[in-house]
């Protein structure tokens, strides 16, 4: 039987980091449905090529390539190698992001403009250059990583959650735009993932937030992965615009 994304192919931001981020998570899930994936990180390349190796072991085509998404000559750089890898480009996901955190009376703006520029103006850069491609096409998937935190906000987040939230506005605007081309841009919102991301968050905490998840745990890269390979798939054909909340049912 033929998988859901046999023949498509991805680019996925962001999925570096240790082996055990959601970028990994989402660039095996959209491989083991089939697709072919390009993966990228910033400065941890080594393993974003060992995610590429799993990636291939799920029978696929992937490749690693360093990328800065918040710089506009490196993203087109991304871009041009994955046209010239494939020749065609059906899902980018957005993953790509960083947190400064710190309370916003002692916020310095240096922290603000980085996790800005990485997370939205990211976001933006690769959208852009990934809706030329699409459009030429009439088919295409967007799906940008956001978080519960862009829409309840977070003491010591003020950059992260603005970011967060400007990639749900952003997302509307792209849906709205790009719809009558047949591309579909979404959003996912995770909650509280066990990354190293999370990993500054200390056992008692993680106790205290894992208590207020009424499935009883924290998510898991691949619980993140399984609705981005859904909404890259033809069953969400006639989703665009939404944001999909993955955590547990914690902000419900
Ligand atoms: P990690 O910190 O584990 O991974 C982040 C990845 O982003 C790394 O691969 C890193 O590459 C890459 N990255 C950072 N800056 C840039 C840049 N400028 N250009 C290109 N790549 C960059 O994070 P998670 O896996 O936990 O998070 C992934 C996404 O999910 C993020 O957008 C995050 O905000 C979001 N999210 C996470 C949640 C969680 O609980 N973990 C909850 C909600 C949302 P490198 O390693 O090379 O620096």
């Amino acid at each position: 039987m033929m998988k859901p994304l046999e023949g498509r192919t991805a680019i996925v931001t962001g999925a570096g980091r240790g082996g055990r981020g959601i970028g990994r998570g989402i660039a095996l899930a959209l491989a083991q449905a089939g697709a072919d994936v390009l993966i990228t990180a910033r400065t941890n390349i080594t393993d974003a090529e060992a995610v590429a190796s799993a990636v291939q072991e799920a029978g696929t085509r992937a490749i690693a390539v360093a990328c800065d998404v918040a710089d506009a000559a490196s993203v087109k750089a991304l871009f041009d190698r994955a046209t010239q890898e494939w020749g065609s480009l059906d899902i980018l996901v957005n993953n790509a992001g960083i947190t400064r955190d710190g309370l916003l009376l002692r916020m310095d703006e240096e922290d603000w403009d980085a996790v800005l520029e990485t997370n939205l103006k990211g976001t933006f850069l690769c959208t852009r250059a990934a809706a030329k491609l699409m459009i030429k096409q009439r088919r295409g998937r967007i799906i940008n990583i956001t978080s519960i935190m862009g829409q309840i906000g977070n003491p010591g987040q003020a950059n992260y959650s603005a970011s967060k939230a400007g990639i749900i506005g952003f997302t509307r605007t792209a849906a709205r735009e790009l719809g009558g081309r047949n591309v579909t841009v979404n959003a996912v919102a995770p909650g509280f993932i066990d990354t190293q991301m999370t990993d500054v968050v200390k056992d008692e905490a993680r106790t205290e937030l894992t208590k207020k998840v009424p499935l009883g745990r924290l998510g898991t890269p691949e619980d993140v992965g399984g609705v981005v390979a859904f909404l890259a798939s033809d069953a969400a054909s006639y989703i665009t615009g939404q944001v999909i909340t993955v955590d547990g049912g914690m902000t419900v």
